[in-house]
């Protein structure tokens, strides 16, 4: 196990892999896939969301298509490890911020991550509730 952590894909069809302490991953318009480092901890739901990533279009900003994409393949990768993952790597749950400043990118505009968001915290609310009700 220890060894398959030190695999470390760094290109997929033509995309860069930066890896990031923080977010789950985003595809960024100079072909760069940003993903969590810690994401490497979880082979099966990295390679599901890297797979997700690939086939967004390659427009800029917010497209229809990518909507339905990023609506219709969810169950592409598991949604419980997903949220294992955010549970165990809280800063995860920055992908969700919509507005985001870097040095590196400047102001960084993601309507997305709205809808991210309202996946990730409806599953946290699961969580939640779930630890509340044991
Ligand atoms: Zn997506």
């Amino acid at each position: 196990m220890e060894a398959l952590k030190k695999i470390r894909v760094k290109h997929i069809e033509g995309f860069n892999i930066v890896e990031r302490g923080w977010g789950i991953s985003d595809r960024f318009p100079n072909n760069e896939i940003r993903i969590n480092k810690h994401l490497h901890e979880y082979p099966e739901l990295l390679e599901g969301i890297l797979n997700h990533e690939v086939k967004h279009t390659r427009h800029q900003g917010f497209t229809k298509k990518d909507l339905v994409h990023d609506l219709a393949t969810k169950n592409q990768y598991s949604q419980w490890q997903l949220m294992k993952f955010c549970l165990r790597h809280p800063l995860a749950l920055l992908q969700a911020v919509p507005i985001y400043y870097t040095r590196k990118d400047g102001i960084v505009f993601d309507i997305n991550a709205m809808i991210t968001m309202a996946i990730v915290l409806g599953f946290v609310g699961i969580a939640i509730w779930i630890g509340l009700s044991l």
